[in-house]
């Protein structure tokens, strides 16, 4: 048996050469450990929604919270609000977050299904143009002019800011009004509230035709009846419907709050999970101001339907969505069966 010649051992560090790349630093070899937990945390989170539909709805006091509003108090669907909508450094920052977490969704496998509101930038133009505008228990009055007001900023203005802001990462979004495809066919809501609508009929088949292209939608709520009057919705009552129709794993509310609160000012109150029945009891226990009803009716509505799950997480925190869908700590409120 003949032994291998033992290499002799190298005595002199030998010098790198010039294209070798610095030593990497403690602290960057921490950082990308961390990274990599990170991404090993996400895994199974990702393995569970891969190839499945998450609506996710972008409130309009999101796009405007960051921009800092005062008196943020239940002022119902599309109350109006101080601050300056979308236009601040802040908002368009948040914007540009938000996009971020869509676009990251969508690259490891998930499907989202952006719905938009803008109630306060709605406001701002109405103001803007002098035109009043008159609430009736917390609703919007929408006349044929503040409709048209209505469907110039949520088509025109804040669905072309996110779509922007998505495509800047590619071309994936794609922005369409509820009018389009007949997607969202409306009703009166109330007798006295004007143009204010109802979803009666979704039509999900050009939301699943771009969804299937791998392309990300983004709806604006205008939906129009039959003969084509065109209607504002309250955009947490369309993510609802939609989410319904698509069979979606998730809907995601984005809004300005940190969660559902059992009392509505009293931020110690957030619920961090809850079962219908629970949700039930918070109903009817009066807990449930102004714009949040619609978001809560809106969940009860999908997960009943066999939506998974449905959140209401708080839009100012940077990331909130990939907390939620990625990580163990779990962000807002999660409602389920
Ligand atoms: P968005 O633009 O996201 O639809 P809304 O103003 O319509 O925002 O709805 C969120 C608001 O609902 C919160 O800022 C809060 O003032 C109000 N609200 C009413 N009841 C509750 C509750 N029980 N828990 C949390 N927020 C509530
Ligand atoms: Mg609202």
């Amino acid at each position: 048996m003949t032994s291998e010649p033992v290499p002799e051992p190298v005595s002199e560090p030998v010098a790198a050469p010039a294209s070798v790349p610095p030593k990497v630093t403690r602290a960057q070899k921490a950082a990308a450990a961390k990274t990599a937990s990170v991404l090993v945390e996400a895994l199974p989170y990702i393995r569970r929604v891969w190839g499945k539909i998450v609506v996710v709805k972008y409130g309009g006091n999101a796009l405007a919270a960051a921009s800092e509003v005062e008196g943020a108090d239940a002022q119902g669907a599309d109350g109006p609000r101080a601050g300056d909508g979308a236009g601040s450094d802040a908002a368009v920052e948040a914007l540009a977050s938000f996009a971020q977490d869509v676009v990251l969704m969508r690259a490891v496998g998930i499907l989202p299904v952006v719905v938009h509101g803008g109630g306060p930038q709605i406001g701002e133009l109405m103001q803007r143009l002098g035109k009043e505008t008159e609430f009736r228990n917390g609703l919007r009055v929408t006349d044929a002019d503040t409709l048209d007001i209505a469907r110039m900023v949520l088509v025109g203005k804040v669905n072309r800011d996110i779509v922007s802001a998505i495509n800047v990462h590619g071309p994936l979004a794609v922005g369409m009004s509820g009018e389009d495809a007949n997607l969202i066919t409306a009703a009166p809501s109330h007798a006295d509230l004007g143009f204010v609508g109802n979803v009666s009929v979704v039509d999900p088949t050009m939301l699943q035709r771009l969804v299937a292209e791998g392309l990300i939608p983004v709806v604006a709520t205008i939906g129009a009846d039959e003969s084509g009057q065109a209607y504002n919705i309250n955009a947490d009552t369309v993510a609802g419907a939609l989410a319904e129709a698509l069979e979606a794993e998730k809907l995601i509310f984005l809004t300005d709050i940190e969660g559902l609160r059992v009392v509505p000012d009293d931020p110690t109150t957030v619920i961090h999970q809850a079962s219908l029945a629970v949700i039930d009891e918070i109903i009817r226990s009066g807990g449930i101001q102004g714009g949040m009803m619609p978001k809560v009716e809106a969940c009860v509505r999908a997960v009943r339907a066999g939506v998974h799950r449905a959140h209401i997480l708080d839009g100012r925190v940077p990331h909130a969505l990939l907390l939620e869908l990625f990580t163990d700590a779990g962000v807002g409120t999660m409602v389920m069966p």
